[in-house]
């Protein structure tokens, strides 16, 4: 599990919030890009620590 500390928001997610995109409904949250810090590694993950820096997009890190 990864904490969120900051979130990007791009211009795919202003286009998704005004209803705008043509394959993403609303309602949409947007901040779909997010470095954090790492609260419990999953299951079979190796060489992540507890406290360690992890990034992604949203669907990575669900
Ligand atoms: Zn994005």
């Amino acid at each position: 599990m990864v904490r969120s500390r900051i979130v990007g928001i791009c211009g795919s997610d202003v286009h998704a919030a005004l209803g705008s995109h043509p394959h993403i409904p609303l309602p949409y949250r947007p901040g779909d890009e997010v470095v954090g810090v790492v609260e419990a590694p999953g299951a079979g993950a190796s060489g992540v620590a507890v406290g360690s820096r992890a990034g992604g997009t949203e669907l990575v890190l669900r």
